[in-house]
């Protein structure tokens, strides 16, 4: 049986996450920041060892709980291999990581972020999806070359992952905490544009569209 829990890591509205399988006994945190204790309480109270924790890029937000939760749960640490932690398992682009009966498959996304990853559990069908896809928006780039290489992973990952796939990502920065590959390519802007120059010119409108529909 599967366990999931989003959880209010503290920071900036982030996210972090646990998922695993409980006939198994085993699970793994996603970017347990800013507040691996709790994290780890969760991990417990579900009677669930920790095998990993995972981080879904190296921005400071994302991997300043590691130490504390490795020192808990000495569990390796899996990240892309220039993620600026101490990486035990590196993730390569496509790879998959077994859970229990659970199957972790990464996508190498980068952009927002040049060591981001997305993590996808295929049986329950749902997609972690970090900085790169947030509920209504996208990951922050600092230039247009980042940004078309992030155009170029959203793309990837809209052709990989099924519509009806759960998107769960790494800040409440949205109208809602989740929601579904069909609704984000149905509404969120950025997978709206019609190609990477549209996605660029939306990035640059971006401050005037959130003003005129009252976006956050
Ligand atoms: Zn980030």
């Amino acid at each position: 049986m599967l366990i999931f829990e989003q959880i209010r890591a503290g920071g900036d509205r982030n996210f972090g996450y646990l998922i695993g399988d409980r006939d198994a006994g085993v699970g793994v945190l996603i970017d347990p920041s800013y507040s691996p204790d709790v994290f780890v309480e969760r991990a417990r109270e579900q009677q669930l060892t920790i095998s990993h924790v995972i981080n879904t890029h190296g921005h400071e937000d994302h991997i300043n709980g590691n130490t504390r939760a490795v020192e808990l749960t000495r569990a390796p640490v899996a990240a892309h291999p220039s993620c600026p932690v101490k990486v035990d398992i590196p993730i390569a682009d496509s790879m998959e990581l077994a859970v229990g009966p659970l199957r972790l498959q990464f996508l190498h996304v980068p952009g927002h972020a040049q060591d981001h990853v997305t993590v996808y559990e295929p049986k329950h069908q749902i997609l972690l999806t970090g900085d790169l896809i947030f509920v209504g928006k996208v990951g922050g780039t600092k230039t247009d070359d980042d940004a078309r290489v992030e155009w170029d992973s959203l793309q990837r990952v809209v052709a990989a992952i099924p519509p009806t796939a759960t998107v769960w990502p790494g800040h409440d920065y949205g109208a809602r905490p989740s929601s579904t590959m069909a609704l984000e390519r149905l509404t969120n802007p950025f997978l709206l544009a019609a190609d990477v120059d549209g996605f660029l010119q939306m990035k640059r409108d971006w401050a005037a569209y959130k003003k005129r529909y009252g976006l956050k």
